[in-house]
């Protein structure tokens, strides 16, 4: 049985979120196969990284180290995958939705002459018997993301093709090590021989960090406002409660098109997701392209003046009122306890 291979992404000797989230679900996957998880870790100064792979799940690590392939650029790390995939054959190859992986991916599969499902919100393992031919194919990669603006749930499959490639969404998936890691085995990837005339026309001349003011992604606890906050001072409540929480604010989609959050605060679909331990949304009505950015977190509480509101299905604590007056309330309460 071929493996499944983690496309690992790796910034300053550290391993991004998205990957060791792929490796976490690479785990489930492969137990259902009956195969194992392998990484692939292109870049420069990468001695240890196996340990940070193995702690996710990595069985076998592919390390490319070479001072060409950082920082990252597209040709010779697509080269590098697609020299690696021609090889070891995997049956299933993950990359993250991130900037990185939706320039690297397409190209590794048009290279390779295989599918590609963009931004998955889900994976599975499944079969499929085919309408017309009755050809019955056991053991598929069920990519599974939101189609026609989100009003279908699609799962697509690649019967014929390999490997089954996919990138998905940050945050969707959980990260989670594992309980007592093996160390990985490494294979050192002879990365000069995949790289042949490989265009290096693209030079980096210069790279400015820019730190993320705001970072609703990580945070333990999101008050999330919606159309229903009224305005952008309305919003000004929201601030005032994650205060008081130790919270981040986040945004609907209404809200931010209507100007009362940063788009970077925006959870949805189109927005980032989020799996926080608490959520509570407050003035939002529950639109499943929102919910398909915050259905993960642990703790739900709507607080909508509609007690038909769809967020009330999926809340766990659902207050009937208005933000206006249920907002100062939570605030005064949690200044004095
Ligand atoms: P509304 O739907 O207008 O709801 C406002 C809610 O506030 C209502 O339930 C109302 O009862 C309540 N309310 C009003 N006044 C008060 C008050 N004083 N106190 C308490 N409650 C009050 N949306 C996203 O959020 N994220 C996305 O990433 C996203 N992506 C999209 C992608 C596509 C392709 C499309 C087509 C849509 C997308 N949307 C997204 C938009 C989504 O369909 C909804 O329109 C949006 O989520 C609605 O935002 P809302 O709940 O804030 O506003």
């Amino acid at each position: 049985m071929n493996n499944i291979f983690v496309y690992c992404e790796i910034e300053e000797g550290k391993v991004a979120d998205v990957s060791l989230e792929l490796l976490t679900k690479a785990r489930d996957l492969a137990s259902t196969l009956g195969c194992r998880v392998e990484a692939l870790a292109i870049g420069h100064n990468l001695q240890g990284i196996e340990k940070q792979l193995a702690t996710y799940g990595a069985e076998i690590v592919h390390v490319a180290d070479g001072e060409e392939l950082a920082p990252f650029r597209t040709l010779p790390h697509a080269a590098v995958v697609c020299g690696v995939f021609k090889e070891e054959k995997p049956q299933i190859a993950l990359f993250g939705a991130t900037c990185t992986g939706r320039d690297l991916a397409p190209r590794v599969s048009s290279a390779l002459h295989s599918g590609l499902t963009a931004d998955c919100t889900s994976l599975e393992i499944g079969d499929h018997k085919e309408a017309k031919t009755g050809k019955e194919y056991k053991d598929l990669l069920y990519q599974i993301r939101p189609a026609f603006g989100g009003n279908i749930i699609a799962t697509i499959i690649n019967p014929d093709c390999r490997p089954q490639m996919a990138t998905v969404r940050e945050g969707v998936m959980k990260m989670e090590p594992v309980a007592n890691p093996s160390p990985a085995e490494v294979k050192t990837v002879d990365y000069k021989k995949y790289l042949g005339d490989t265009d290096f026309a693209v030079k980096i001349v210069a790279r400015e960090m820019e730190e993320r003011k705001i970072n609703i992604k990580g945070a333990p606890i999101i008050v999330a406002g919606g159309y229903g906050m009224g305005s952008k001072e309305g919003f000004g409540l929201l601030y005032q409660l994650a205060e008081v929480l130790g919270a981040e604010v986040g945004a609907s989609r209404a809200a931010v098109d209507a100007g009362f959050a940063e788009h970077e605060r925006q959870i949805g679909q189109t927005g980032v997701t989020v799996r926080p331990k608490l959520y509570i949304a407050c003035g939002i009505s529950g639109q499943i392209q929102h919910t398909a950015g915050m259905d993960g977190s642990s703790m739900v509480i709507s607080i909508n003046t509609d007690p038909e509101a769809p967020i009330g299905k999926i809340a766990d604590y659902a207050i009937v009122g208005d933000v206006n007056t249920v907002i100062p309330k939570m605030i005064k309460y949690y200044k004095q306890n």
